[in-house]
């Protein structure tokens, strides 16, 4: 039986031609834009609503149309630029970190942000199931924590995220269950009744960390999904990317931060892009971020201000970037 959140998956814009028609972008804009890449265009409804008509200058559009700078080469820019491959342990489980293991539930997501760093994932595809990743976890009882990521775990169907999620909660070893998510952001139809159901029939503690880039990603209807999610007792957290010309200004970020601090979803991380081949365009330097997310400091209290922070292959955490300490001037 197909859920409502399917059909609606299935209205997402793919092609480019159709989406510029929507946003009546001009030929100078369409120029701009690459008609084919092997990171598809994938974008939700509810999204290309949200974005400005007759331009590319929108901090939503620029997250998920191909631009044509995504052919050149920037100098350390990398298909994998966080080394996951040293950290497989079987086709769909990485160990980056002590006690924590993440599953690669799936490639596929609501949408595909032009910066991901897993768009040159090699997924594994063949085995269906996750007998391999569950007999991991049982084996390896150093094991805290399980992350489920992808692509977006919540693009599995409900019956095969209960099969792994059951088999996670009988690891008596296993306290934590993460997922890592953007889902909601674009179909928040996916936090339906069975979703909740599912979710409620879970022992462990579930901690659901939502990616969100701007404010405008998060209307009444995502907030709504999201509430329903922290009803059940559930910690949501958020983590967003800090992309040039989509959310560097002090503006933006205070705005994000203070929606979701004021909807109860705690601003998690701020990451520096991580540079994946093709994703220039996305960076803005270290300094910049260090004062822009002290800025934030001085805006915001201690809890709607994330830790900025950049994943440094082989380290055995996220990397803080930290701000200085400075006194007021009196
Ligand atoms: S939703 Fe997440 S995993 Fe999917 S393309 Fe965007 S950043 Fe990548």
């Amino acid at each position: 039986m197909t859920s409502s959140w399917q059909s609606i998956l299935r209205t997402n814009f793919t092609s480019v031609d159709e989406l510029a028609a929507y946003l009546q972008l001009g030929e100078e804009d369409r120029a701009q834009l690459l008609a084919k890449s092997p990171f598809t265009l994938n974008v939700p409804e509810r999204l290309a609503a949200k974005m400005a008509k007759g331009t590319l200058d929108d901090p939503l559009a620029r997250q998920f149309f191909a631009h044509t700078l995504e052919t050149k080469q920037g100098e350390g820019f990398l298909d994998d630029p966080n080394a996951e491959s040293l950290y497989t342990l079987t086709g769909k489980m990485l160990k980056k970190y002590a006690g924590r293991a993440l599953i690669v539930t799936t490639s596929a997501c609501a949408m595909h942000c032009r910066y991901c760093f897993r768009q040159n994932y090699p997924y594994e595809k063949e085995k269906a199931d996750f007998e391999e990743e569950l007999s991991g976890l049982r084996s390896d009882t150093s094991l805290f924590e399980v992350i489920l990521s992808g692509g977006d775990p919540l693009s599995l169907p409900d019956r095969r995220l209960m099969t792994l999620l059951e088999g996670i909660d009988a690891i008596p070893h296993i306290q934590l269950i993460r997922f890592h998510t953007r889902f909601p952001i674009g179909i928040p139809e996916r936090i339906d009744d069975a979703f909740l159901d599912l979710f409620a029939s879970i022992n462990k503690q579930i901690v659901f960390v939502v990616h969100v880039n701007h404010a405008r990603e998060l209307d009444s209807d995502v907030l709504f999904s999201l509430k329903r999610i922290q009803k059940l007792g559930i910690p949501v957290l958020s983590q967003s990317v800090l992309l040039k010309d989509v959310n560097d200004t002090v503006e933006a970020l205070e705005e994000l931060m203070l929606k979701l601090s004021a909807n109860g979803i705690i601003p998690y991380y701020l990451h520096q892009l991580d540079r994946v081949r093709g994703s220039q365009r996305f960076e803005v330097g270290d300094e910049r971020a260090i004062a822009l997310i002290g800025q934030i400091r001085e805006r915001l209290p201690g809890y709607a201000v994330p830790q900025l922070v950049r994943e440094i292959p082989g380290h055995l955490h996220k990397t803080p970037l930290l701000v200085p300490r400075t006194l007021r001037e009196s």
